[in-house]
């Protein structure tokens, strides 16, 4: 799919089949349930949480630009995540990345263990080490790339070869790159996930959760799992979510273009220590990302050199908001320490680098001048 027809499907979406109005604008379809035409006789849809038509074009809109079959959406990322891992049987062995978004670590930590799925963490960029960690229970493979925080890549390529190779199912969490940057079902992925409350809803005023599927056999399975869960996303929600995809290309050129030189004037200043941006050429998963993704996306990871730093530009950004969640077209700075990462084990937080003097940046739309002025008045020395 070229750059020019993603951005067509993006505005267009999916057919609105059920539309007769000719309205341009995807109606909300606020109604909890459908009358019947007769007995045995429906118009498709029955009842809101199994099917609702505002929401149906959201997930075909998303499931046709990730290039999978269908998808579902949910309330938030959070439940498209247990969704997609409630496929899973007790005994189920999966291997995820190590480093992942803080609430999908608690979910294999606390939820998943109780289902009794067993889960190896792992860098999954060393495929050596995937290789090694495949056991006769193992059916999944489940990645961030890059990851939430510390945007370590994996090659989704080699990592979807293994997979078919040993007949597992390979899920990925493409929030940070969005379909706009990177399609990891071409490279074989089974799943994608999204938290759609970030790049496709992109203005930080609603939560959403998107599950992308690749066959009619996972659909259906995924289908019950959804409409007996029970977190559908509701009409108005998925309308916002079409909408914040209208512009996704728009905004993802942008976001990237601001955070390319915000990381180039990071790298310049005295007070930083490392920084972790998928865009430099010094970083390690750079080359494997240009060989899969068409861009590097808007986050932004970095440390500084002491926790006062942290504080005077926690408290000192004026522009930037002190915040947590990433993708909106406003810019927001996180401490995942305290934030997206609390719940994670100090040793092992620390161990990953997640640590007292690290912050993420999620690059906005404002004007990228007015964002490195702001970074250069809340680090100065004081
Ligand atoms: N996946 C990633 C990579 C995230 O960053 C987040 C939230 O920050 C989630 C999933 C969860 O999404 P939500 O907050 O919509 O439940």
């Amino acid at each position: 799919m070229t750059d020019r027809e993603f951005s067509t499907k993006c505005i267009h979406g999916y057919d609105q089949r059920y539309d007769r109005t000719g309205a341009i604008s995807v109606p909300i379809y606020q109604s909890a349930t459908y009358a019947h035409e007769g007995l045995g006789r429906s118009t498709g849809f029955d009842y809101s949480r199994l099917s609702n038509p505002t929401r149906e074009h959201l997930q075909k809109t998303v499931a046709n630009l990730e290039g999978g079959y269908d998808a579902i959406a949910f309330t938030t990322g959070m439940a498209a995540i247990n969704a997609v891992l409630e496929l899973f049987e007790p005994g189920d062995h999966i291997i995820a990345s190590e480093d992942l978004y803080g609430g999908s670590l608690r979910y294999f930590r606390m939820i998943g263990s109780k289902r009794g799925l067993d889960v190896t963490f792992i860098d999954t960029a060393d495929l050596d080490s995937v290789c090694k960690s495949i056991t006769s229970h193992t059916k999944a493979i489940y990645i961030e790339t890059p990851t939430n925080p510390m945007m370590q890549v994996t090659d989704l390529k080699a990592i979807g070869n293994l997979a078919k190779e040993h007949g597992l199912k390979v899920i990925v969490d493409n929030t940070f790159m969005t379909p706009y940057f990177q399609k990891p079902i071409e490279f074989g992925a089974d799943f994608v996930i999204h938290s759609g409350t970030k790049y496709l809803g992109g203005h930080n005023d609603t939560l959403a959760g998107v599950a992308v599927v690749t066959s009619p056999e996972d659909y259906e399975r995924l289908f019950i799992i959804a409409k007996t869960m029970g977190a559908s996303l509701s009409p108005f929600d998925s309308w916002l979510i079409i909408r914040g995809i209208k512009t996704l290309p728009l905004r993802m050129d942008r976001q990237q273009a601001s955070a390319i030189q915000i990381a180039k004037w990071l790298e310049e200043q005295s007070w930083v220590r490392k920084i972790y941006y998928v865009g430099l050429e010094k970083h390690p998963g750079h080359e494997v990302s240009k060989a899969q993704s068409s861009g590097f996306g808007g986050m932004i990871s970095f440390e500084v050199d002491t926790t006062e730093r942290v504080k005077q530009i926690l408290e000192g950004v004026k522009i930037i908001q002190f915040a947590e969640s990433l993708g909106g077209v406003e810019t927001l700075i996180t401490y995942p320490m305290t934030q997206t990462h609390a719940d994670v084990p100090e040793d092992e937080r620390n161990r990953k680098g997640i640590n007292d003097r690290l912050l993420r940046l999620s690059v906005g739309l404002e004007a990228t001048q007015d964002l490195l002025k702001d970074l250069e008045q809340a680090s100065r020395e004081v």
